[in-house]
């Protein structure tokens, strides 16, 4: 289920968008391709529901100097919000700095470094 209007994704069991105001549509959100600059290639480097990795996530990215936007806000503006609606956010960040943005998303998934020594060379 998802609002075709912000685009955020609800659970099963959600009819209206709580921000909206507007009847879910089935399935998953399109690609929301008309609200980007078009000449920007973005990718989606962490798909979370956890506010305070993405809050994390964003600060890395922020101190490496990468833009980045954000789909589906965690709804700040919207005071007494159920503790159970949880809504799923993605990072997206343009596709040349999708490298750099990975390792630092990749060091908050990962706490724990364990090289296997499985060397990814993309030199794209
Ligand atoms: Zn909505």
């Amino acid at each position: 289920m998802y609002c075709p209007q912000c685009l955020v994704e609800y659970r099963e069991g959600f009819t209206e968008c709580s921000d909206c105001r507007v009847a879910l549509l089935a399935g998953a959100p399109p690609e929301p391709t008309d609200s980007f600059d078009p000449t920007l290639d973005l990718v989606v480097v962490l798909e979370t529901n956890d506010s305070m990795q993405l809050a994390l996530a964003k600060g890395l990215l922020e101190d490496a100097g990468i833009p980045f936007y954000v789909l589906g806000q965690i709804a700040t503006l919207v005071q007494g919000v159920d503790a159970f609606l949880h809504k799923w956010c993605r990072l997206q960040v343009p596709r040349d700095r999708e490298a750099e943005a990975r390792e630092l998303v990749e060091s908050l998934e990962q706490p724990a470094t364990s090289d296997t020594g499985d060397a990814i060379g993309d030199t794209g």
